[in-house]
């Protein structure tokens, strides 16, 4: 049956703001944006203070270490720890997780983390997961959630700390086996435009992935038309480590390996200068970037320069939050507070990164649109509560007093997912209980073979 939305407002980037529209779904595209209802059969919503957009989409995710760290990793002061948090925490949890969860508790755990992405309005996500998190893709079905899976490849997959007490990459030379773990990987699971699954290469990074396995995992997406993720100058050790092995910066070194073009997505550019965020630019490559992530250790990511630029943005949020709301929140007042400028990161600006400027990173301009023909992915946030009241304009009140939560009706491939604030096909409580359990046995197990560091261990609520 046809469905048909009748939100107070809608907005998208290409037609901006409209006043009661009746947006009209048959099978997974929107249909025609009405002026009066249509008096066909169709399944109907209409909210009084609905705000109807193009789904969010997080172009940056991990989904896995948001319930994994959360709350371990906060609030920790430099020297708390016995090492960088990497090698006393991060590192270590990964491990053991890789040791004690089988498949179907890591599924448990990334299905609670992607039900909070749906219930908060995000319809598309892009993940970067290891081989171990595969039931990602059969549980972001499952919900209904759109997903480019990005699985890490690594020529030296272990992170060890060196003798001058600087990260190094170890290890067996994995280049081949993480190859074709995607290239099985595709084969099985990517579906293209008309599913919901999508498969993508995701290097790890500029240093610990061979130029060798750069050019192939190029050559391959190139082929393929599969999607590449990489983190690229997301911290100065980086830089320093490709520099010292091929001369040159990481942007650089992208582009000599072809991976600075479209259909590229490069994670964080923390530390690249404006010369480099022109030619990922110019090349067509777009930004990925995580504002709270780098907040939570004391970091302000570069957004103002990257609006200035005119680079492809896209936000994402690294599986520290999973609330695209927040993370666009956070955006804001990155812009504002680093140019000085309260015009900056708009909420126009914002939410076209969030939706059309991702979409089209993606390699996929059918979606993050409200125009007739686009795919139905669709999120209306209900502004009735206190805090948006009485509403001067949508999109503000969204940005600067909303909250994800307020999502209250989420559509993908033009299907209700979640109405009326509740999810439709399974049971939400029952995820969460079962994904909280699943962490809370790998988080015993740490504190039991004390792989628990004691500065976090000692500020554990008493059970
Ligand atoms: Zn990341």
């Amino acid at each position: 049956m046809a469905l048909l939305l009748s939100p107070r407002w809608s907005w998208c980037a290409e037609t901006g703001l409209r006043e009661r529209p009746h947006i009209l779904v048959e099978g997974d595209r929107i249909a025609a944006i009405l002026a009066e209802p249509p008096s066909m059969d169709a399944e109907r919503i209409a909210l009084e203070d609905g705000l109807l957009l193009p789904g969010l989409i997080n172009l940056h995710n991990h989904a896995f270490s948001a319930p994994l760290f959360r709350g371990l990793a906060d609030d920790i002061a430099p020297g708390a720890l016995p090492g960088h948090i990497l090698f006393s925490l991060l590192m270590p949890l990964g491990d053991l997780v890789a040791e004690i969860m089988d498949p179907e508790e890591i599924g448990d755990a990334v299905e609670m983390a992607l039900l909070e992405c749906l219930m908060t309005g995000t319809t598309a996500m892009l993940d970067i997961w290891r081989p171990q998190q595969r039931a990602f893709i059969p549980r972001a079905r499952a919900l209904g959630l759109r997903t480019w899976s990005c699985p890490y490849l690594f020529t030296r997959p272990n992170l060890a700390m060196g003798a001058d007490g600087r990260p190094e990459w170890r290890g067996e030379d994995a280049s081949e086996a993480s190859f074709d773990f995607v290239m099985r990987l595709f084969a099985e699971a990517h579906e293209g435009p008309d599913g919901l699954a999508s498969v993508g290469f995701g290097p790890h990074g500029p240093d610990s992935n061979s130029p060798e396995l750069l050019r192939r995992v190029d050559r391959a997406a190139r082929e393929m038309g599969a999607l590449v993720s990489i983190h690229c100058a997301q911290n100065p050790l980086e830089i320093a480590a490709v520099e010292a092995a091929h001369g040159r910066r990481s942007v650089a070194h992208l582009a000599e390996c072809g991976l600075l073009r479209p259909g590229v997505i490069l994670g964080h550019c923390m530390f690249a200068t404006d010369e480099e965020i022109a030619q990922v630019r110019d090349a067509g490559a777009a930004i990925a970037s995580c504002p709270l992530g780098f907040a939570r250790s004391g970091r302000a990511v570069p957004l103002a320069r990257f609006l200035a630029s005119g680079v492809r943005l896209g936000i994402g949020t690294d599986g520290v939050t999973l609330d695209m709301v927040d993370e666009l929140r956070a955006a804001a007042v990155l812009a504002r507070t680093q140019s000085g400028d309260p015009s900056q990161g708009a909420a126009e600006r914002l939410l076209a990164a969030a939706t059309r400027d991702s979409a089209d990173a993606l390699g996929r301009p059918d979606l993050g649109r409200l125009t007739p023909g686009s795919r139905a992915d669709l999120v209306m946030f209900d502004l009735s509560a206190p805090r948006y009241q009485p509403v001067w304009n949508p999109l503000r009140a969204l940005l600067t007093n909303g909250a994800g939560r307020d999502a209250h009706t989420v559509v993908t491939a033009g299907r209700l997912r979640v109405a009326h604030r509740t999810l439709l096909r399974g049971d939400a409580a029952a995820i969460t209980r079962r994904g909280a359990a699943a962490i809370a046995r790998v988080w015993a197990e740490a504190e039991r073979r004390g792989a628990i560091p004691a500065a976090i261990a000692a500020r554990r609520a008493a059970a």
